[in-house]
């Protein structure tokens, strides 16, 4: 039976229980800059971190920064990310936000939510994970597909559009946990919580979950 707590109560149990479940909460991306984190990142729309992460290191190798990637033969960039699907928009992007930040941010990726929207390619998912991981600012929740689909299991939201979901998150989990709560959702959407197949019965979140063996 589910635990008689505040909506605010149980998220707060249901993070500090994720937390004992996976103790580490690093990205899963591979990079050494916020240039390379920001690529990788936008490589990363609807493919898995590990395909990326193969990908990579012969990019980074052949293109190293901001200045050869925006001024990269853009079929030369093409073939380099091919693998990752999307790859004619994700080059166009790539190339495109890093001239923006040669020629309007002195070479340097922005630490600013609203400035970093401005680059092509890049919505708030991708600001979230940059800001949070390159520069250690907390500004959203990144609200991924596993983010989703395990906050309305856990009836944290009744939303189903991201930017709505990220703010109700955002409201009931304490702003230094944001980014980390996104990683150890996704932990627990491959490790238990599948899309198709939830394995309430072994979950350690059901006493804390209204959709648990339904
Ligand atoms: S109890 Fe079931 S539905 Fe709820 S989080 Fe766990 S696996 Fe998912």
């Amino acid at each position: 039976m589910i635990k008689k707590l505040s909506l605010k109560q149980r998220s707060l149990e249901i993070l500090i229980r994720l937390k004992r479940l996976y103790p580490e909460a690093p990205c899963t991306l591979n990079y050494e800059t916020p240039v390379q984190l920001l690529v990788a990142t936008i490589l990363s729309a609807q493919c898995t971190d590990d395909r990326v992460n193969l990908v990579t290191p012969a990019l980074f190798k052949r293109f190293p920064d901001a200045v050869a990637l925006a001024n990269a033969d853009i079929e030369e960039l093409e073939s380099l990310v091919r693998s990752t699907g999307f790859y004619r928009n994700k080059s166009k992007n790539i190339k495109g936000a890093c001239q923006a930040i040669v020629n309007k941010f002195n070479n340097q990726v922005p630490q600013r939510m609203e400035l970093l929207l401005e680059l092509p390619g890049v919505a708030r998912k991708t600001a979230n994970v940059v800001l949070a991981h390159a520069f250690g600012i907390n500004m959203g929740v990144t609200v991924d597909t596993h983010v989703k689909r395990l906050s309305q299991r856990l009836g944290l939201t009744e939303h189903t559009d991201p930017t709505r979901i990220e703010r109700d998150l955002m409201i009931l989990l304490p702003q230094p946990d944001w980014e980390n709560w996104s990683i150890r959702l996704v932990y627990h959407g491959r490790a238990v919580c599948n899309a198709r197949n939830p394995a309430c019965n072994i979950c350690k979140l059901a006493d804390l979950c209204p959709s648990a063996n339904s």
